[in-house]
């Protein structure tokens, strides 16, 4: 049975409750590129999905870069000298700055105020910061909450560390009859942000629990990695199973109540390219196909020349243009159950349409077959001519060698899922034969593009392998912090 049907058995409000519930236990904790927050939060994917999880360390040069000084957060307030917490990381974890130093220290308002950021325009809002790459310190804080500073000494403590530790990231890898992968990458660095970032984890995990066990034409890689630096590490570790992705997904801000939009590949004609822009299209929501362009989310990575893996970004929302964007404001109000049901709905589709594309010849192409002898000139809602009839013409028609089931939906403007269920039906009845070995890409029966493997990428290949072997993966596998 097709994803999309057994989904569609299920009540979509309820499978929106439970991933909004999944969103809301990972929302309170303090993530970041490095550190306890990522390892907490895979663990809780863990207790959902086999999730094996990697470590690199800080100094690991990947490519251009090189993998961080691990980041650790406990404590940080603001406070009048000596009186009460009037700024509070145990409030919210947002009041930091992300990869701030740590800072003991006693100071007039003047001093600190450059270390104090707020949105003027959203004045109850509190910002999201980062300083991944340059070492400093900074709260955040609401811009009303500001206005109310006195004059005055503040004690200022951000009790974290920086130091030599590891970048950590998950992969839950599901098997399937061919070692062609699809990619589905999400970011899990970002603190309590729900839109970009939770929305993504929890319906890549549930997405992953969907596909679990069951008999898959391609192997499927689930990625919770941090932003940037993880897609660069985990390219960086794994160019063979890199070159291995036939189809990939970016997933993020898919919860907001807006509706989709599909960010295509760098090839701008990929096969998932074509699958999501489809689905789309049939998902009854509104849904805009946009241009591939080198900013974004890590489909800059994957896309990256070297690469350039056919992974699109599947949102809702686009990051940047919606005023909740990297501020308080993106919290768990702002994620929708049903908008959640219904990203995972899409995200199911558009593996229907990978799992199942391929192309069938009609073993009667001279004419039309007689389809009422076969009982096939009838629909099952009775009506003699209807919507499936029309369905298996289409398919019989265009089952010529030539078309896969995913250009006959697009040239008919029927959904694939019927498509497909009119080709198996018509297997059934001896009318059409699919063609062996076929995988329906057209040009992209081959492999993706000769990637350029950088040098150092064969040199890791031994490691890597390493990792994933089993005894070896255990004891890499996650330490307790520091
Ligand atoms: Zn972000």
């Amino acid at each position: 049975m097709s994803l999309l049907k057994e989904l569609d058995q299920r009540d979509a409000a309820t499978i929106g409750e439970e991933l909004h519930h999944f969103a809301s236990d990972l929302y309170p904790i303090c993530r970041s590129i490095t550190g306890d927050g990522m390892r907490r939060t895979l663990a809780m994917i863990q207790d959902r999905i086999t999730l094996q999880m990697f470590e690199e360390p800080t100094g690991t040069p990947v490519f251009d870069w090189t993998v961080p000084k691990e980041w650790n957060i406990r404590d940080a307030y603001i406070a009048r000298s000596g009186g009460k917490r009037l700024v509070d990381f145990q409030q919210c974890n947002l009041h930091v700055m992300n990869y701030s130093v740590p800072v003991h220290a006693t100071m007039p308002l003047g001093e600190l105020r450059p270390h104090l950021f707020t949105i003027p325009e959203h004045p109850d809002w509190i910002p999201y910061r980062t300083s991944y790459y340059k070492e400093d310190w900074g709260f955040c804080l609401a811009h009303n909450q500001m206005l109310a500073l006195e004059d005055g000494n503040y004690e200022v403590r951000i009790d974290s560390t920086l130091k030599d530790g590891h970048l950590t990231y998950g992969e839950c890898y599901l098997p399937g009859r061919s070692t062609d992968e699809v990619l589905i990458s999400c970011h899990a660095c970002h603190p309590s942000l729900a839109n970009d970032n939770l929305s993504g984890l929890a319906v890549a995990t549930f997405l992953a629990q969907l596909l679990f066990g069951r008999d898959l034409r391609y192997s499927y890689r689930f990625l919770f990695i941090p932003g940037t630096i993880g897609a660069i590490t985990w390219l960086a570790r794994n160019c063979e199973a890199a070159g291995r992705i036939r189809h990939g997904l970016v997933l993020t801000c898919v919860g907001d109540p807006d509706g989709f939009h599909y960010k295509k590949s760098r090839r701008g004609n990929a096969e998932i390219d074509r699958a999501a822009a489809h689905v789309l299209g049939h998902c009854g929501e509104s849904a805009e196909i946009l241009e591939f362009s080198p900013y974004g989310y890590d489909e800059r990575q994957y896309c990256s020349p070297g690469f350039n893996l056919a992974v699109g970004c599947l949102m809702r929302s686009v990051w940047g243009s919606f005023p909740e964007y990297h501020t308080s404001a993106d919290n768990l109000d702002f994620i929708r159950p049903l908008q959640l049901a219904g990203s995972l709905r899409v995200c199911a589709a558009i593996v229907d349409v990978l799992e199942n594309n391929r192309r069938y010849c009609s073993l009667n192409p001279c004419c039309e077959p007689q389809l009422g002898r076969r009982n096939l000139y009838r629909s099952t809602d009775g009506d003699t001519i209807g919507r499936e009839i029309n369905t298996r013409l289409w398919v019989l028609n265009f089952s010529d060698g030539e078309h896969s089931l995913l250009d006959i939906a697009e040239r008919s403007g029927l959904p694939f899922s019927a498509i497909s269920e009119a080709a198996e039906l018509l297997c059934e009845n001896g009318l059409l034969a699919a063609i062996p070995g076929d995988d329906g890409g057209g040009e992209q029966l081959g492999r993706p593009i000769a990637m350029r493997v950088p040098h150092t990428c064969h040199a890791e290949r031994n490691e890597v392998s390493a990792v994933r072997s089993p005894a070896k993966a255990d004891s890499s596998s996650l330490p307790s912090s520091e």
